[in-house]
């Protein structure tokens, strides 16, 4: 059995110890979303119990079942991709949508968040390693839908988000979160509602930590390796 308690605490312990390493122009705050996708509510609640106030998941059905049977209070995220016909769902369950990465989404999402009155936070995520098999907006494509989505009346644009590819060497990330900093940066100074940098993930949260991330989305080293059967299921 996955030990969930002293995952956890490894992790704490981690992320404590990579904001001692960063610079100190970074804010001392690293939001930890656990990433609870393929893995049950059980785990959840045994998570949220220990201390977990924010959780991640990646398909709209899977949180769907998870949002109406787990009785625990928590923050939502969403950081998989979102397809537009699932927006009514996504708005209901999520506290922020990580995953906007196109004006056609941000436009549904808003529309879907405006018919039920909620302003609906929001990260752009960016396709900074221009992974074909990757989603987010191309960085050439930024400022435009930067511009569309603060356009938007019940978005409200909170910041970045981005995946890194699963590089064999994990240094090899680190280019990518500095030049994820800098766009972060950008915006941050031109609107006053961005805070949130989101990256890092198992293999990479602590690289990402140093070079600024205040949103990190971690599943594996909490829950333990996912079961690629019941993802293939999905
Ligand atoms: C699954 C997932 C994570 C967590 O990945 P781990 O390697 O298990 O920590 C983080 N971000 C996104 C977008 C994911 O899909």
């Amino acid at each position: 059995m996955t030990d969930i308690k002293n995952n956890l605490q490894t992790v704490k312990d981690e992320i404590a110890l990579a904001i001692e390493r960063r610079r100190k122009i970074f804010d001392d705050e690293v939001k930890l979303v656990a990433v609870t996708k393929n893995h049950n509510v059980e785990m959840m609640r045994e998570a949220i119990d220990l201390g977990v106030n924010e959780i991640g998941e990646n398909r709209i059905q899977e949180a769907t079942e998870k949002f109406s049977s787990l009785d625990r209070k928590v923050k939502w995220h969403l950081i998989g991709h979102l397809q537009t016909n699932k927006v009514k769902a996504a708005v209901k369950i999520f506290d922020l949508i990580h995953s906007i990465d196109s004006e056609h989404l941000a436009v549904a999402v808003n529309r879907a968040a405006k018919s039920t009155e909620k302003i609906q936070d929001v990260l752009i995520q960016v396709n900074l390693a221009k992974e074909e098999s990757k989603t987010g907006i191309e960085i050439e494509n930024l400022d435009e839908l930067i511009k569309t989505v603060e356009s938007l009346e019940n978005l409200k644009l909170r910041g970045l988000m981005m995946i890194a590819p699963n590089y064999e060497d994990v240094e090899d990330c680190r280019p990518l979160f500095k030049k994820m900093y800098e766009l972060f940066q950008d915006l941050k100074q031109k609107n006053s509602e961005v805070k949130y940098l989101s990256m890092g993930m198992t293999h990479d949260y602590k690289i990402a930590i140093e070079e600024g991330a205040n949103i990190i989305r971690v599943g594996t080293a909490i829950f333990g390796v996912r079961d690629y059967q019941s993802e293939m299921r999905k």
